[in-house]
């Protein structure tokens, strides 16, 4: 049994906006998100961390119904012009940093968690993808939420949360997925 207070405690120590537990079987998964990676997102079809890599919706859908706890952090940040996309996008590396030291808190406490978070994976200058050939550090490799389907804005509304505050406000969201 994972001690959620010893994580909650490590978790309000880090530079995180939010840490909430969600029911994962409340989130939408829906193809409608997957058809806007593939029609605006440079990254389609580019990436193991991306559709169509990541598999059907049906199939994200079952691999994220095989946990059955979820804990979503969030990260927020002001930068100078958020419509300066290559500013805004160089906050990701910190909110993946953060992500992955929440990785290890679980990891600490025995606990693996399945990763969905921002973007696609840049760990590997040329993902092995485009080389037909299997990834390099699956361990390292967090598809972004999106790549499975899953339309967050509900669940970030239902915890008071928004997508987009306006202004020059960037938030990064992950979801992790564990059983104890
Ligand atoms: S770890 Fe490397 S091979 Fe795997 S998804 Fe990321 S970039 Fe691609």
């Amino acid at each position: 049994m994972m001690d959620k207070a010893l994580l909650e405690q490590q978790l309000s120590e880090l530079p995180l906006y939010v840490y909430t537990y969600i029911d994962p079987r409340a989130l939408e998964f829906s193809s409608r998100i997957r058809y806007i990676c593939q029609a605006e997102c440079p990254m389609y079809g580019k990436s193991w961390a991306c559709p169509p890599a990541t598999g059907e919706v049906d199939a994200c859908k079952k691999r994220c119904a095989a946990y059955a706890n979820c804990l979503l952090i969030g990260t927020i940040v002001e930068v100078g012009d958020i419509s300066n996309i290559e500013e805004s996008l160089a906050t990701r590396g910190d909110h993946e940093a953060v992500t992955n030291e929440v990785r290890d808190l679980m990891r600490q406490q025995g606990v693996e968690p399945y990763i969905l978070s921002t973007e696609a994976c840049a760990a590997c200058d040329r993902c092995a993808y485009l080389d037909g050939q299997p990834c390099r550090f699956p361990e390292r490799m967090h598809p972004c939420i999106e790549s499975h389907g899953i339309n967050v804005i509900p669940v970030l509304e239902e915890n008071g949360l928004e997508f987009q505050y306006g202004g020059n406000i960037v938030t990064w969201y992950s979801l992790l997925f564990f059983n104890e």
